[in-house]
C-alpha cells in the first residue's frame, strides 16, 4: 500500500513536468512526508478500537462480580462494536491493497440492479434503521455485467457514509434509469453535503472534509474503495451535492453491455 501510494505521489510530481534535481529532493521528502502521516492514520485507526476493547474486557475482567447487569452488557457491547470497527477497518485495507497491487481481476456476471440494492439494503438493515430509505428502480432495467461482490461493496459504503453523515430520521434515496448507453445510480442524503473543492479529493485515500469525521467510525478508505471497484467494473463514480436543499449525491455510471441491449429495445 504503501509502495503504491509512493509511486501515486510520484507520478502526480511528474506530470506537472517539473521533476529536476531540487523536485527530486522535494519528492523525497514529500514521499516520506507522506509515508508517516499514512502510518500515524493506520496507527490512529488501529489502536482507537484497540483501546476500546482491552479497556472494556478489562472492566469485565476485573470487576465482573460487582457490576450490574446493565454495565456489564454495555461493555460487551463495547467489545463487539469496536471489533467490528477493527474488522471493518483491516477488511477495507485488503480491499485497498488489491486494488492497487491489480490483484482484482473482476467477475462479469449478469446481475440485476434491483436484486443487487435488495441483497445490500437487507445487509445493511441496522446500519439504516434510523432512516428512512426510498428506492425508485424502473421496473426494465437492462441486465449489467458486474462483479457482484465488488458491486455490493460499493454500494454498501456508500450507504453506509450515508447513514454516519446524515442526521437520524433523514431520508436516503436510491434512483437509478437508463441513460443511453449506461445505466446510472444515485445514492442521496440528506446530510451537510461536501464542500465543493472537495468533491474530488473525498474519493483519495484517507482524506477527510471535517476533523470531526474522525470521531465517526470511518477509514477514510470507503470511498478510494469505491471508485477502485467502480472503474475496475468499467463504470465511473463522482460525488455532487443537491441543489435542492442540503445533501451529498453518489452518482456511478456502468456500461450496458452490448448483448444484453437487446431486451432493452424490445420492452
Ligand atoms: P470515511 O471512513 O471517513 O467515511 P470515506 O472514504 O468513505 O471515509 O469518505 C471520505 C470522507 O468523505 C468522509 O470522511 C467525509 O468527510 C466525506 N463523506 C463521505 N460520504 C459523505 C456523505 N454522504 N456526506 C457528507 N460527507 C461525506
Amino acid at each position: 500500500l504503501f509502495d503504491a501510494l509512493a509511486d501515486q505521489a510520484a507520478l502526480a510530481i511528474e506530470r506537472i513536468q517539473l521533476v529536476d534535481d531540487l523536485d527530486q529532493a522535494r519528492l523525497v521528502a514529500e514521499t516520506d512526508k507522506l509515508r508517516s502521516a499514512l502510518l500515524t492514520s493506520i496507527s490512529h485507526d488501529l489502536r482507537t478500537p484497540l483501546a476500546g476493547i482491552m479497556g472494556a474486557a478489562g472492566m469485565l475482567s476485573d470487576y465482573s462480580d460487582e457490576l450490574p447487569d446493565e454495565s456489564r452488557r454495555d461493555l460487551l457491547a463495547t467489545v463487539i462494536e469496536e471489533s467490528e470497527r477493527l474488522n471493518r477497518f483491516i477488511a477495507n485495507l485488503l480491499d485497498m491493497t488489491r486494488i492497487e497491487s491489480g490483484m482484482t481481476a473482476p467477475n462479469a456476471l449478469p446481475v440485476y440492479l434491483d436484486e443487487m440494492v435488495g441483497a445490500v439494503l437487507r445487509r445493511a438493515q441496522t446500519i439504516l434503521a434510523g432512516h428512512r430509505v426510498q428506492v425508485t428502480l424502473p421496473p426494465a432495467l437492462p441486465l449489467l455485467r458486474l462483479d457482484p461482490v465488488l458491486f455490493e461493496q460499493v454500494l454498501f459504503n456508500l450507504l453506509d457514509n450515508a447513514a454516519k453523515y446524515a442526521p437520524a430520521q433523514t431520508g436516503i434515496g436510491i434512483d437509478a434509469w437508463r441513460d443511453g448507453s449506461h445505466v446510472t445510480l444515485q445514492i442521496r442524503d440528506e446530510g451537510p453535503g461536501i464542500p465543493e473543492p472537495d468533491l474530488e479529493r473525498i474519493f483519495d485515500i484517507f482524506y477527510r472534509v471535517r476533523k470531526t469525521d474522525q470521531i465517526l467510525a470511518g477509514t477514510g478508505l470507503g470511498l478510494a474503495i469505491c471508485r477502485g471497484f467502480v472503474e475496475a467494473m468499467g463504470g465511473t463514480i463522482r460525488a455532487s451535492n443537491r441543489r435542492d436543499h442540503s445533501g451529498a449525491v453518489f452518482t456511478i455510471r456502468l456500461p450496458i453491455p452490448d448483448d444484453d441491449k437487446e431486451p432493452e429495445i424490445q420492452a
